[in-house]
């Protein structure tokens, strides 16, 4: 259900929609210095969460602020529609799993089937976006799968083809045994998580020996069946040692942490020593030819295990290469789906990660175990499936990316990242560490690898739909679509006369997202100029998440292509987290839907918290109280500003384009100086992308706006006819209304755009953003203002501490302050006067109002004192006024003998009989607190008054009907309301005041008085 808030917002995109506001403020900017934007792409087969409000609210606020600051912002929205979540999503959807079942579905109708999928929450996405006021050119989006899309992705692959920096490779890598396919570092990157897993340390029995055996450590006991070796560094040394009856070899540094005090050595060589040494493998599952031996590497240390490492080479980097050195055998024993072979027999068929105690059991069994131990460390999830990922050495094909890594690292130094240390820090660390880009996945679902090879070794790599048909064996249908598993039937004619396959591999999900500099305007075979003009981006706006994502991928591709950094600028956001720091997620449940929020509270509530609560690059404790704030706190508050205004011009007919005469007071200099300052403050901010600090500034503006200058002006606008001052209030507050809703524009669009329509009949959004003019700014002005709020401020205090309603007036208010506080505020006794409801302002320094007590600081004169802290402390006990002041005055002082600083005296005011003191500011406010008759009556008067105005609130009388007030109480009461008619007549609306009793009347009790009240 939409409330009030949410159909306002309603009505506003309708006004957008008709009159096609969006387009017409980018066509307005035609030739204008443009300002580019790219858009991350969303997937649209999951639902938007706060993340998403997050990002598209920045996004939106900067492309609506840098158009009206002149620029020209194209927007043009992305679909990220390829890979493995859309190919899970359909799995799950057909109640299938993994490849073979694929298979057997058909490769097409699979494919048609995550076609379909790619779009399904599409309408929620739109209307979230919509509903949030994002502004981005949903009608003409790119799209990762279009043929156009995916033909200049082919033509960048291409190119790198060409420079020789694509290769196919066998290589260790990250694999995930669900999905059924090799991962990109980077993917890899993203998916850490703490789990408890065991460590092994196995008993390899040294051939020809039946006691003596090298201990093998392993954190990855499933790999023991794969041993193919055992390395040891060549310059550390080894022990053997004797326990109980039998001997194990391991470094010398860790044998008395393995074997405690109980133990003896029998021999002691180098780890070179150790080499070609031959040992039984503690399972024979599989036979091996070359292998079982001690080799050498100089990656073991003995930090940790026992100095000795257990080498499965299809299942770790290292291994990988140690094995290949030695020209050792490779063995392989886990099946594509992660699980143990057949030969692999008691454990043949199961998950191999879930097999660590039962290989453990088996080690026990034959006493080939020496050591097991649980322990924590950050392991590697498959950051779509959630799956713990296995290290295989395989078949893929890579992106040199180690070649151009200082080509990219260098391009990240011309970067201005918000926040800056994600420069050196995060982004710069994860350059730092690159490898080579694992581009290739054995799936279905992406753009397909456009590689094709042949037996004879030659490979081709076709950079357009042209040059596939021209090298094409047989004709290419005219619409041929660029996916599986259409492109693999197109076989091309190699120059060996053979005929070449494509490889089968789809690529990397996060090169097609990393393309769309090129690929969204179809570079190089579309409009190139237009590309030239859109490259690179000024502006990249996402997730901190998206480092190894999103901002690597264009990082990555555009300096393969063009060897420059494809934007000037990243925002790097932060998480949006629950009220007590935890990640929001479904499964919590303390996820907030932000489409419920924006029907709740509209979407300028949500967009005004997003981006005022704090830094956006900070992660947000964010809550729905944060929303509820935002909108009661501010969209309210200008709201009901609005509404007062509009109320009197209907009233008045004002009409404040053509009437901006008037006589302005002081009030009215003070808020359009205000309002130049915070624009201009505003303006500098956002030249910083310090997006926090420009609404603080507009939210401190409202307030002043709304508690301070309208409530003072009311009574202007309420006076009837059109006077000089009148004519002031209206045309300043118009001024300033349009002007605030012209700043609140790219925060708060809804609101600011019905203010603006409503005052000027023009779109906000397609105004310029306002400039300060310096003319109207009036510092002092300014500064005496503040001085006499913070005067209110701390009178109220010490009312509040005296517990003295605001009604009752008081006698006197006395204030004190450096800087010619009196002279600044001489102009404004009357203003705080009726703030304060105090009858006389006493700006005069009186000696009379307070006197000084003083005594000695313990911890600033003890050190110095010494043993006559107590003198000290006693002399400062019979110390006289004039001498504390003389103190005061020149900073120290001469008492008993001894000299006291300033510094080591605390030195307090202590105000007179019934004065109550409020300090803050550099100023001391002294509240009179005592209560005359006279003053003690008055706010008697002031209560009854009260009463009466709520009475006919309750009778619902129209404001201006003069009315008879029938009052019945005590005779003093009476005698008391007699002296202060006129009060009574000032105050309410009335004919005449009659002291009788009257038929319909009300009871109410005043100060434990009882009246009646009635009126007519
Ligand atoms: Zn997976
Ligand atoms: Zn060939």
């Amino acid at each position: 259900m939409q409330n009030k808030a949410a159909l306002k917002e309603q009505k506003i995109r309708e006004y957008w929609q008709e009159n096609d506001t969006f387009h017409t403020s980018v066509r307005n900017r035609e030739g204008k210095k443009p300002y580019v934007f790219y858009e991350g792409p969303p997937t649209a087969n999951g639902m938007p969460h706060a993340g998403h409000a997050l990002g598209r609210t920045i996004k939106d606020f900067i492309a609506r602020y840098k158009t009206m600051d002149g620029y020209q912002v194209k927007r043009k929205a992305g679909w990220d529609t390829h890979g493995l979540p859309v190919e899970l999503e359909v799995e799950k959807q057909l109640k299938i799993s993994g490849k073979e079942q694929i298979e057997t579905y058909g490769v097409e109708r699979f494919i048609e089937k995550c076609k379909e999928s790619v779009f399904t929450y599409e309408r929620e996405w739109k209307q979230f976006t919509e509903a949030l006021g994002y502004w981005v050119d949903m009608e003409d989006p790119y799209i990762t799968l279009d043929n156009s899309y995916i033909e200049s992705v082919w033509h960048i692959l291409s190119h790198i083809h060409g420079e020789g920096l694509l290769y196919k490779g066998h290589r260790v890598v990250p694999y995930c045994p669900h999905c059924e396919t090799s991962l990109s570092s980077h993917e890899v990157a993203q998916g850490y998580k703490d789990v408890s897993d065991l460590s092994a340390t196995a008993k390899f029995l040294v051939e020809g020996t039946t006691d003596e055996y090298l201990l093998g450590w392993t954190t990855t006991p499933w790999t023991l069946p794969a041993n193919v070796a055992i390395a040891v560094h060549p310059d550390l040394n080894y022990v053997t040692v004797q326990q109980e009856n039998e001997k194990y070899i391991v470094a010398e540094g860790l044998a008395k942490k393995l074997f405690k005090e109980d133990f003896q050595v029998v021999e002691s060589r180098k780890g070179k020593d150790l080499a070609g040494v031959r040992y039984e493998a503690p399972f024979s599952y599989v036979q091996i030819d070359k292998g079982h031996q001690v080799v050498l590497a100089d990656f073991v240390t003995d930090q940790s295990g026992t100095g000795l490492v257990h080498i499965a080479p299809a299942y770790g980097e290292d291994d990988y290469r140690v094995v290949q050195d030695n020209d050792l055998d490779f063995v392989h024993i886990v099946d594509e789906k992660g699980r143990y072979i057949e030969e692999i027999t008691p454990l043949a068929g199961r998950f191999v990660k879930d097999c660590d105690v039962d290989i453990i059991k088996l080690l026990a069994e034959k006493n080939r175990l020496f050591h097991k131990e649980k322990y924590t460390h950050s392991y590697p999830h498959c950051w779509r499936c959630d799956s713990p990922l296995l290290y295989y050495a395989m078949e893929g094909w890579f992106i040199r990316m180690t070649d151009v890594k200082e080509k990219m690292q260098e391009n990240n130094r011309q970067v201005e990242w918000h926040p800056g240390h994600m420069q050196e820090g995060r982004f710069g660390k994860f350059l730092d560490n690159m490898v080579d880009w694992n581009i290739g996945r054995n799936r279905y679902w992406g753009t397909p690898l456009n590689v094709w090879t042949c037996k004879c070794g030659k490979e081709k790599a076709p950079g357009s739909i042209a040059e596939l048909r021209q090298e094409a064996i047989g004709s290419v249908p005219e619409d041929v679509e660029l996916h599986k598993p259409y492109v693999d039937q197109i076989q091309l004619r190699c120059e060996c006369g053979d005929t070449m396959q494509r490889t089968s591999e789809v690529i990397d999900v996060w090169f097609d997202s990393g393309s769309m500099p090129f690929a969204q305007y179809h570079y190089p075979f579309g409009d190139k100029k237009l590309f030239e003009s859109q490259y690179p981006a000024d502006v990249v706006i996402e997730g901190v998440d998206q480092t190894r994502g999103w901002f690597y991928s264009l990082l990555a591709v555009s300096t393969l292509v063009t060897g420059k950094a494809p934007y000037k600028r990243v925002l790097s956001l932060g998480h949006i987290l629950d009220e007590n720091g935890q990640k929001m997620s479904k499964s919590k449940g303390n996820a907030l839907n932000p489409t419920e929020l924006m029907e709740t509270y509209g979407a300028d509530a949500l967009r005004w918290a997003l981006l005022s609560d704090s830094a956006p690059w900070n992660n947000k404790r964010f809550s729905e109280r944060t929303v509820a704030q935002a909108k009661s706190k501010m969209i309210d508050t200008l709201s009901n500003v609005f509404s007062f205004y509009q109320l009197y011009q209907q009233i008045d007919q004002f009409d404040g384009e053509k009437d901006n005469g008037g006589v302005r007071s002081t009030l009215d200099e003070w808020i359009l100086s205000r309002l130049h300052s915070v624009t201009k403050q505003v303006n500098d901010y956002l030249e910083q992308y310090d997006i926090t600090n420009a609404a603080r500034e507009l939210g401190t503006f409202l307030d002043e706006l709304s508690n301070w200058y309208v409530r003072r002006s009311r009574q202007r606008f309420w006076s009837s006819g059109m006077t000089e001052d009148k004519r002031a209030a209206f045309s300043t507050l118009y001024e300033v209304l349009k002007k605030t809703a012209q700043l609140l524009a790219p925060f708060t669009p809804y609101i600011a755009e019905d203010i603006h329509l409503q005052l000027t009949g023009n779109s906000v959004h397609l105004t310029n953003y306002p400039k300060p003019c310096d003319e109207l700014i009036n510092t002092q002005l300014e500064e005496d203002m503040t001085t006499v709020l913070q005067v209110v401020e701390l009178t109220r205090a010490a009312r509040n501490t005296a517990g003295i309603k605001t009604k009752q007036p008081l006698a006197a208010v006395y204030v004190l302050g450096e800087n010619c506080v009196a002279e600044r505020l001489a102009g404004y006794v009357a203003t705080i006067k009726e703030e304060t409801n105090v009858k006389e302002i006493k700006l005069e320094n009186n000696d009379d109002l307070f006197t000084y007590s003083a005594k000695l600081d313990f911890a600033a004169a003890g050190p110095r004192l010494g043993k006559r802290v107590g003198e000290a402390k006693q002399a400062l006990a019979q110390i006289e006024q004039v001498q504390i002041k003389e103190l005061l005055e020149k900073g120290k002082i001469a008492i008993s003998n001894l000299e006291l600083t300033k510094a080591e005296v605390i030195i307090e005011k202590v105000p007179s009989n019934q004065l109550l003191l409020s300090e803050g500011n550099g100023l001391s406010v002294l509240l009179d607190t005592k209560l005359t008759t006279e003053l003690k009556e008055e706010g008697f008067v002031r209560e009854v008054i009260r009463e009466v105005q709520t009475y006919r609130k309750e009778l619902d009388l129209p404001v201006e009907k003069r009315v008879n007030l029938y009052i019945d109480a005590s005779p003093t009461v009476i005698d008391v309301l007699q002296k202060y008619t006129d009060m009574l007549h000032h105050n309410l609306v009335l004919q005449e005041v009659l002291y009788k009793q009257y038929e319909k009347a009300k009871g109410v009790e005043v100060e434990g008085e009882h009246l009646q009240l009635g009126v007519e």
